[in-house]
């Protein structure tokens, strides 16, 4: 089923009564080529590009819950191109020019609107920091702007420019930033994935990877065991608790990031706002609501809802930065797991079990990064070596200190991310 302006008319004019399910419902098979663990972005943006680009399509998506229930459908929507260490900064380039062509190569809309972020600085110091990580950005290759305070006023009226605590000195634009749809781009590369003989397979809890010698062999399922050559472990907030059942201790811990929506509102806010001064970040989303959140709930959790203290912080920096927001009316709030790696960055490489993959470590930043992280895991998947753009997401080197990526500047302290 192909979309098009045309069938969208079509439909329209008829009772929207010719569309078909998105993709196939599969049962489990005795065995399979690949198997990926989680129906997440990653799980499913893997799938595709194994399919797409290296023909390996015998492959099972095995999803505890539902294609999309898991953080690819609770996070913030934002995408962007503004890292600042080797390793990140080509990576994350990789993924934006990925997103730029992604609604034609899966024939999705997945509402890419690439409406710019500026990142908000409040003193000399944050301005030179700014420089260097847009000099950075555009030597990388990618676009970036060094807006003056009347620069920024133009652009945000609605700012308190005179918080005396938080005067706001100027900003960092990228232009080619901007949000998506979250959980259409679950169901595009779903879609995609399933047209090409993938295997979709919802409420099927992986419960056991099955090791022998040293070499994966499949894993146990709450709809029985399935025999796999390769075995991707892609579930977020939950890769210590799968890693285990392989016998591996990751340097992984599970922290809640919660997120908030508004009532609608006509129009006010045209591009993604971050505060310079504290965890506070905002956007509009199509339907009017106002879209924000903060920082992460500062202790280990599995729980998928966040703690008012956390909200309170987060209500309090948005009413720091922009006093209107304290008109508008929470509509809901949610939280989702993040993966907090201990010096920010991601983690995709092989184990030392053969056969099995690991990808995981994304923090708060990995919906950005799910074209790219399937491209690569794939690449990783099928040919057996590191794709060059994600080639420093070594899992090394957290055992032998070299290479790390701390891209906060925060050290190995995951409360400080
Ligand atoms: C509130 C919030 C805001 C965020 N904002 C942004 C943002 O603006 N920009 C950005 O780039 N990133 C953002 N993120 C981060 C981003 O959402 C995550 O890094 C990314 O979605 C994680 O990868 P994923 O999509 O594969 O994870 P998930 O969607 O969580 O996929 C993992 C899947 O694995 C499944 N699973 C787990 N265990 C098993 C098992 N045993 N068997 C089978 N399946 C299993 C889960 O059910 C889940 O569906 C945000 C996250 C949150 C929560």
């Amino acid at each position: 089923m192909a979309f098009s302006g045309w069938r969208v008319l079509k439909e329209g004019l008829t009772g929207n009564k010719g569309w078909a399910p998105h993709w196939r419902d599969a049962a489990p098979k005795d065995e399979y080529d690949v198997v990926i663990i989680g129906g997440g972005g990653h799980g499913l943006s893997t799938a595709y590009y194994l399919a797409k680009n290296h023909g390996i399509s015998n492959v099972a998506v095995l999803e505890k819950g539902y294609l999309g229930g898991g953080n690819v459908g609770r996070n913030t929507t934002i995408v962007r191109a503004n890292y600042f260490l080797p390793g990140n900064s080509e990576f994350y380039s990789h993924s934006l020019k990925l997103w730029e062509g992604l609604e034609d190569d899966l024939n999705y809309n997945v509402m890419m609107s690439q409406r710019g972020q500026i990142s908000l600085f409040h003193s000399d110091g944050q301005r030179d920091a700014a420089i260097r990580r847009g000099n950075s950005i555009r030597n990388q290759g990618d676009d970036a702007e060094l807006l003056s305070r009347d620069d920024v006023k133009r652009h945000l009226p609605y700012l308190d420019y005179d918080q005396a605590r938080f005067p706001i000195y100027g900003a960092l634009l990228q232009r080619r930033a901007g949000t998506a749809r979250h959980d259409a781009v679950a169901w595009g590369f779903a879609r995609g994935a399933s047209d090409r003989g993938v295997d979709l397979i919802q409420n099927c809890e992986v419960t056991g990877i099955d090791v022998e010698g040293g070499v994966v062999k499949g894993v146990q399922t709450s709809r029985g065991a399935i025999k796999a050559k390769k075995v991707a472990i892609i579930v977020a907030g939950r890769s210590s608790q799968v890693a285990a059942m392989a016998g591996m201790r990751l340097p992984i811990e599970s922290h809640i990031l919660q997120a908030f929506v508004t009532e609608g509102l006509k129009p006010c806010i045209d591009h993604v706002v971050s505060f310079g001064m504290g965890h506070f970040y905002i956007s509009q989303s199509d339907k009017g609501g106002l879209v924000f959140g903060g920082d992460l709930d500062m202790y280990s959790s599995y729980a998928a809802r966040g703690n008012l203290p956390l909200v309170e912080h987060v209500m309090e920096a948005g009413m720091t930065l922009m006093p209107m927001i304290g008109k508008a009316k929470v509509l809901r709030s949610w939280g989702g797991i993040m993966d907090m790696s201990p010096d920010g960055s991601p983690i995709i490489d092989k184990t030392q079990t053969q056969g099995l993959y690991l990808n995981c470590g994304w923090c708060y930043g990995g919906f950005k990064a799910v074209p790219g992280s399937g491209y690569s895991t794939a690449h990783l998947i099928a040919t057996d070596t590191p794709h060059t753009p994600a080639a420093r997401y070594r899992l090394d080197r957290f055992f032998t200190g070299r290479g790390l990526m701390d891209e906060e500047g925060t050290g190995s302290q995951h409360n400080l991310h």
